[in-house]
């Protein structure tokens, strides 16, 4: 299956020995697109496989558990004759990096043979030329971000040594946007994820709503031109 997109067109076509296919999920727009996605190719063209979700809970901001699960369940929905397993989950430790975590929790799937591939939805940050600022005047720009990392990462693709798929590698939160108009999953798969890294639990009604603050959350504003309009938060690109 072949996705159009104006920044990369998205190539889903894999290799006939596999059957399970791990998705990591977090509540965030980036993994649901994924997911619908993958959900999409795999009811066109290969229900012999089956996706194994896979999500990770931070220590204080609580959410992708919840978050993830409205996801899969609104794919499981659109298409509902993909097998999927429930959803397989650990808690982070207290004191422990989120990507050390993450990374811990995949290889331990893999050595018990859950999967045979998996994806992950890492996007591109947006160009050197966009920066966001808060009402505060705040200048958020990459380097404030911990995933400015990413961008140093050459895509993977599938094959005999990788089994990771960052299919979304070089498409920012733009192109994101244009995915969920493309098969008008704004009105109802957006709604349904969460974005926000704060740890604040009062702004953000206990995990439930976004801060508009964090830098996650400027990005969501920045390519969905935030519907949920909570603040008033002034974006600058130069
Ligand atoms: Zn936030």
């Amino acid at each position: 299956m072949i996705v159009h997109n104006a920044q990369q067109d998205i190539i889903f076509d894999l290799p006939k020995h596999i059957k399970k296919v791990g998705l990591k999920l977090s509540g965030g727009v980036d993994s649901a697109i994924l997911c619908y996605l993958l959900f999409k190719y795999i009811s066109e063209e290969r229900t012999d496989l089956t996706v194994i979700p896979i999500t990770i809970e931070k220590i204080i901001n609580v959410y992708h558990f919840k978050f993830s699960q409205f996801v899969i369940d609104f794919c499981k929905k659109e298409f509902p004759d993909v097998k999927v397993t429930k959803i397989q989950k650990r808690q982070q430790k207290e004191q422990e990096d989120h990507f050390v975590a993450h990374n811990l929790f995949l290889k331990q799937l893999k050595k018990e043979k859950m999967f045979d591939c998996h994806f992950l939805g890492i996007t591109a940050n947006p160009s050197d030329k966009v920066i966001f600022k808060d009402i505060k005047n705040n200048i958020y720009s990459h380097e404030a971000r911990e995933r400015h990392k990413e961008k140093m990462l050459k895509p993977t693709k599938l094959g005999e040594i990788y089994i990771s798929h960052r299919p979304l590698i070089n498409i920012d939160k733009k192109g994101i946007f244009e995915l969920y108009q493309k098969f008008n999953l704004l009105d109802n798969l957006f709604l349904l994820t969460r974005s926000c890294v704060s740890e604040d639990s009062k702004i953000t009604s206990n995990f439930e709503k976004h801060c508009w603050h964090c830098w996650d959350c400027l990005e969501r504003k920045w390519a969905f031109k935030n519907p949920e309009n909570k603040f008033d938060l002034e974006l600058n690109n130069v």
